[in-house]
């Protein structure tokens, strides 16, 4: 079966100073593990220790679902774009950023 996990920060002891890692619970009875790092690996890896740990052949997620990773440059860069046309400025004074533009955004699109 699909369990949900919650994951809260928290610190962790380290060698010499504390560490920001996760608590990650399994939503299902409750078993805690504690991962160093709070990157996405980290909630990875503590769903892997969970599925050891609880004991039963579960699928454990965080995230409802895996949403496509949209690039933060690409999207400021489409908001501009949608910012400009609305305003008139579809053709640029000067063609050569026009055309600059339009690769960008023809990247961009290809990325989402
Ligand atoms: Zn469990």
């Amino acid at each position: 079966m699909r369990v949900k996990v919650d994951v809260t920060e928290t610190e962790l002891e380290g060698d010499y100073k504390s560490i920001d890692g996760i608590t990650v619970t399994c939503t299902k009875c409750g078993r805690e593990v504690e991962i160093y790092g709070t990157e996405e690996a980290s909630i990875k890896r503590g769903c892997a220790q969970l599925r050891e740990e609880c004991g039963e052949r579960n699928f454990y997620y965080y995230h409802e679902e895996e949403s496509p990773r949209v690039d933060p440059v690409h999207t400021v860069i489409l908001a501009i774009l949608e910012w400009m046309r609305s305003r008139g400025y579809s053709s640029p004074v000067n063609p050569t950023i026009g055309a600059l533009l339009e690769a960008i955004e023809e990247q961009a699109r290809n990325k989402q």
